[in-house]
């Protein structure tokens, strides 16, 4: 085991990567094995996929992991998965991550840290396979250098695509990047849509794109129900198990808003053209509807593994090991319109859409701190849709249109440091950084930092 100097930067780090040998390819010349680069592996997408690669070691191999300040988290993903490079966005948590490295024995592992630090694991060479399970506009910039470099994409973190989808469009069609759904809706979509589909084309001969959603746990709550809601009654979910952000999102329905403008630009399809409909039993995980009448569903069990195993081995298919459909249990599938006044963040997602991508980019951050402001107990569940509402109205007309990715990253700032205003919230508290929305700046990214050099340094693990 050799001991690396204590505060190598990135760029040393890589380099010292970029010469250790890789088993997997020695052992396989044609490369058969792809190495998945895991962005937001300590996180329940991250879970999926883990236990895919697991499944799977003949086809996948870990190469990269990618979290935020979850170092007990990532300690268990290296034990898991042992992959070669991971990156903390948080340089404290990169720091003490190497000093377990370092404590418990383990060599093989390089660190890296900061926002630079995942950009450039989500661009590597090495990297074959981009899964983007990062949660909230804080995965916008791996996508994004994962974009740049061309990689395949299989993308979660839908709140990227409502915040820069025109931008992506156009930065993958320059790099030849595929995008891979894998939001369950969306995957189910794309494989309705027939192996010669690809994202970002609009599609041959379809009517409508029909957007299922649960309709969360206040499904059947009354209007003063839902708003005294609290944070216990709002995660808990009735069919998936899901971060705590996607689950507050799933219970106002802004996840069907959010999922709504994210089929628009993956699908290249009008918002008018895609229906939501509210399927409680979550089966049928969304359907296609053709020219000539025809309608195919794509259904399954509701486990995630299901749509990123399709993704992984796309366009083949491999084993999840999701549970099979009891048909037998199955007695009936229900579908309900979504009521928009129980559930208004429906109707604030395509009041944004049409205003434009500066709304979307409101739409986005409002909600990302209303929400975390309510998982910190500082708003009722019912200001959710207030705040997002408000700053539709008051804060999205006055931003410029971006056109660029640092104006996408300065227009979320600038709103979030209003919205924290607003909410009586401290400054920190509405940084687009922490888990989900706002949990603890850690400065590791912003527009000033984007693709910029030198990021943070951290120490590296013990190489073996
Ligand atoms: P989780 O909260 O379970 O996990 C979030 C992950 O993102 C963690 O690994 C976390 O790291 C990381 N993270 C948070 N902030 C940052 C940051 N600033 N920099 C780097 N990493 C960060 O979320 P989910 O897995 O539930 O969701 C992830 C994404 O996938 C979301 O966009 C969600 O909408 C989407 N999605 C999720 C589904 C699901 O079933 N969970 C289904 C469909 C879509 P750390 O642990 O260190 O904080
Ligand atoms: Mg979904």
């Amino acid at each position: 085991m050799t001991a690396q100097p204590a505060h190598p930067t990135n760029a040393a780090n890589l380099a010292n990567l970029a010469n250790a040998a890789n088993p997997a390819d020695a052992a396989n010349p044609a490369k058969q094995i792809r190495n998945v680069c895991l962005l937001g592996a300590t996180g329940s997408i991250g879970q999926s996929t883990l236990d895919l690669i697991a499944a799977h070691p003949q086809r996948f191999r870990l190469y990269a992991a990618a979290a935020h300040t979850d170092v007990e988290g990532m300690l268990r993903v290296i034990t898991q998965g042992r992959p070669s490079v991971v990156a903390m966005a948080s340089p404290d948590a990169a720091q003490a991550l190497s000093a377990r490295l370092v404590a418990q024995g383990i060599g093989g592992v390089t660190v890296l840290s900061g926002t630079d630090g995942l950009n450039t694991l989500a661009s590597a060479a090495d990297t074959d396979m981009v899964v983007a399970g990062i949660v909230g506009i804080a995965g916008l910039s791996s996508v994004w250098a994962a974009a740049k470099a061309g990689k395949t994409i299989l993308l979660a973190n839908k709140e990227a695509v409502v915040c820069a989808g025109a931008l992506l469009v156009k930065v993958c069609a320059q790099s030849g990047a595929t995008i891979l759904p894998i939001d369950s809706e969306h995957n189910a979509i794309f494989q309705c849509l027939g192996l010669q589909y690809r994202c970002f084309t609009r599609p041959l001969e379809v009517r409508r794109l029909l957007l299922t959603a649960s309709g969360g746990p206040f499904r059947t709550w009354s209007v003063q129900q839902i708003r005294a809601a609290t944070v216990a009654q709002a995660i808990k979910h009735p069919n998936w198990s899901m971060g705590q952000k996607i689950s507050v999102d799933s219970a106002t329905m802004m996840n069907k808003g959010l999922e709504w403008i994210e089929a628009h630009w993956l699908f290249a399809m009008p918002m008018d053209r895609i229906q939501i409909v509210v399927h409680p039993e979550s089966i049928i995980h969304s359907m296609v509807e053709y020219s000539d009448g025809s309608t195919l569903a794509q259904l399954g069990a509701p486990d995630m593994r299901t749509p990123i195993a399709h993704a992984m081995a796309w366009p083949d298919r491999m084993s999840a090991p999701s549970p099979a459909l009891d048909w037998a249990q199955l007695s009936a599938l229900h579908f309900e319109q979504p009521d928009p006044e129980r559930f208004p963040a429906i109707g604030l997602a395509r009041q944004a859409m049409q205003a434009g991508a500066c709304a979307t980019i409101c739409l986005n951050a409002a909600n990302e701190v209303a929400v975390a402001a309510f998982l910190q107990g500082a708003i009722s569940f019912g200001a959710i849709t207030d705040a997002v509402d408000d700053s539709l109205q008051k804060l999205a007309p006055q931003m410029p249109a971006p056109q660029t990715l640092e104006d996408v990253m300065a227009i979320d700032q600038e709103l979030r440091l209003h919205l924290a205003a607003t909410l009586g919230l401290p400054a920190g508290a509405a940084s687009g950084q922490g888990r989900g929305a706002g949990g603890g700046a850690t400065g590791s990214g912003g527009p000033g930092t984007l693709g910029g050099p030198g990021g943070t340094v951290a120490s590296i693990g013990a190489q073996a």
